[in-house]
């Protein structure tokens, strides 16, 4: 029997020697349950920290370990996976390990977009019900921190985000209910091809009791009120109509509360958030945005009569960004703004358009923009933030507080 089995079977890890490789908020977490449950925890981190035992480059590969709790931000070519490969050491997540410590039913979202509006609006819900739940994965609390609570005992529902590298790193996971939102080409500079990307994504669904990867959107929107949301947007249609279909599918009756969860979310920060209004321009803070589609996604929630300027850049991710060329066919655009290691290729891209500008970074936009009353500034950035942000909480903050010392300017 494999030695992750013999823990499933066990629910203990007695005796076994895990190292727990990324130490991140859920290496940190793991670790704790780890320990919680009678292993003898080693910690490996790309650099020494606190609570880091070896760096990767004094790790000492003749260590035996038993399992390897591998991080899903690590990549499978790196060295290191090949070494445990061939030493025969098993190697799982975060996820895998744990799930099998809980009876607690899971409601697991995942999808290319949508992931955290939809577990917050699941979440939402699930307290306006009045039914105690836990909310987290890769969004807030990571899982193994979730089971280590003791309030946890007395949940009825486990809601997780799962994003493809946490499914990459599944086998047995089983929720009772599983959703797919959407798929496109992403962190393609993980996978070699898109089908790649899509069997990870499609790893939820393996033990899922139900599973669905689509909605039907023009059934739920006569069934409910969409106009009255206070989040903006198609996009957040499907979220609410998957976010529906999963509290249905796990058995809780929402039907008379459900509009009162659509007019009365009030969404979450750095997705196409209102950050408000300075001299009659309204501002709207979507840093979360990190591809194209995200982009266009937001373009979409605004009509075509508003006018938009949009603030681009970030970190490159691809050499070829052609596919932005597609943001042309908003002709609400009244300028764009590139800033970021991204600004040079956006300029290239968008050459023969009278309307782009291109600045260093953001606080540069935002001195320089000049809207006229009734405009929109839209920060949707199209690109990662880390060329100039630790991650893209930061890089959206930045944008309201650029926006705040307009304001105090007055
Ligand atoms: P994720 O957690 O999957 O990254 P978020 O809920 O944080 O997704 O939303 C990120 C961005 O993706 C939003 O700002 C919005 O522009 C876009 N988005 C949200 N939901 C959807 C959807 N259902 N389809 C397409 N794009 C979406």
């Amino acid at each position: 029997m494999s030695i992750l089995n013999h823990i499933k079977n066990q629910k203990n890890f007695k005796e076994l020697k895990v190292l727990v490789w990324g130490y991140g908020v859920s290496g940190k977490a793991t670790k704790d349950f780890l320990i919680k449950f009678g292993a003898n925890v080693t910690v490996l981190d790309y650099k020494k920290a606190e609570g880091v035992d070896y760096s990767e480059q004094d790790f000492d590969q003749s260590l035996k370990f038993d399992l390897v709790v591998k991080s899903p931000g690590i990549a499978w070519e790196h060295p290191l996976v090949k070494h445990f490969q061939e030493s025969k050491i098993e190697i799982t997540g975060e996820m895998e390990l744990v799930s099998s410590f809980s009876n607690v039913p899971i409601i697991a979202v995942t999808g290319s977009n949508g992931k955290s509006t939809t577990v917050n609006m699941l979440s939402f819900a699930l307290k306006k019900l009045k039914i105690p739940h836990f909310m987290g994965g890769n969004w807030g609390l990571p899982y193994a921190e979730i089971l280590l609570d003791p309030q946890y005992q007395n949940a009825k529902f486990a809601v997780l985000e799962l994003s493809s590298f946490q499914l990459e790193l599944v086998e047995d996971f089983a929720p009772l209910v599983a959703c797919l939102l959407n798929i496109t080409p992403n962190h393609m500079e993980r996978y070699s091809n898109f089908k790649e990307y899509k069997e990870a994504k499609y790893k939820i669904a393996t033990h899922a009791q139900y599973f669905f990867d689509c909605v039907d959107l023009e059934e739920f929107e006569q069934k409910f009120d969409l106009s009255k949301a206070k989040v903006k947007g198609k996009h957040n249609v499907s979220n609410f109509a998957f976010c529906y279909r999963a509290l249905k599918a796990a058995g809780i009756n929402c039907d008379d509360l459900f509009q009162k969860v659509i007019e009365d979310f009030p969404g979450i920060p750095h997705r196409l958030e209102y950050a408000g209004t300075y001299q009659g321009v309204r501002y709207y803070n979507d840093s979360k945005s990190t591809n194209v589609e995200a982009t266009i996604t937001a373009l979409e929630a605004f009509p075509l009569k508003e006018k938009v300027h949009l603030i681009l850049g970030g970190k490159n991710r691809s050499e070829d960004i052609s596919e932005f060329k597609e943001l042309l066919k908003f002709k609400n655009i009244e300028s764009y703004r590139f800033f970021g290691q991204a600004a040079s290729k956006l300029e290239k891209c968008f050459e023969n358009n009278e309307n782009i500008f291109k600045y260093h970074d953001l606080a540069q936009v935002m001195k320089d923009l000049k809207p006229k009353v009734g405009e929109i500034i839209l920060f949707s950035p199209g690109f990662p933030s880390y060329d100039q942000y630790q991650n893209f909480n930061e890089r959206g903050e930045h944008f309201k507080s650029l926006l705040a010392s307009k304001k105090a300017d007055q």
